[in-house]
């Protein structure tokens, strides 16, 4: 357990127990669920989209603290960016998380989202820090179906 403890950098904790965005939104454009059966993490993603810009994105959901802090951080990040913006984040975010980007210029581009290149030590962990933003994706592309990391 101590190297999970060692993951759990405190910005990730601190998404975990005070999450942001964290709510229903009730002028969504789009929403989408996510669930990763490996770890037991349940998320649904709200999206309003207005030109192809991200206007509020919110999610909720219930699972561990690296699903949670990611979702978090995660609305945060790409509030205001447009669609395509935001994929191209989450193509930086999974490079970090897999251990294929490199770290200087991830930190860069994700911000406190850095703090999850931790994660790319621990694989099954992977699809716990992915799960919303595949949500997002599918949200964003008008999918009405659960999302499996499987
Ligand atoms: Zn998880």
């Amino acid at each position: 357990m101590s190297d999970l403890r060692e993951l759990y950098q405190e910005v990730i904790l601190d998404h975990n127990k005070r999450p942001r965005n964290c709510r229903k939104l009730d002028c969504a454009t789009c929403e989408a669920k996510g669930h990763n059966p490996l770890c037991g993490d349940r998320i649904t993603v709200y999206l309003r989209l207005e030109n192809g810009r991200v206007e509020e994105v919110t999610f909720e959901g219930a699972g561990c603290a690296i699903s949670m802090a990611s979702a978090s951080m995660m609305t945060q990040t790409l509030k205001g960016r447009t669609v395509e913006e935001a994929r191209k984040v989450f193509e930086v975010f999974h490079d970090l998380v897999t251990g294929k980007g490199c770290p200087g210029g991830a930190a860069a581009e994700l911000g406190k989202l850095a703090a999850f290149s931790g994660v790319s030590e621990f694989p099954a962990r992977v699809k716990c820090a992915t799960l919303a933003w595949h949500t997002f994706n599918a949200a964003a592309d008008g999918q009405q179906t659960t999302v499996s990391s499987e």
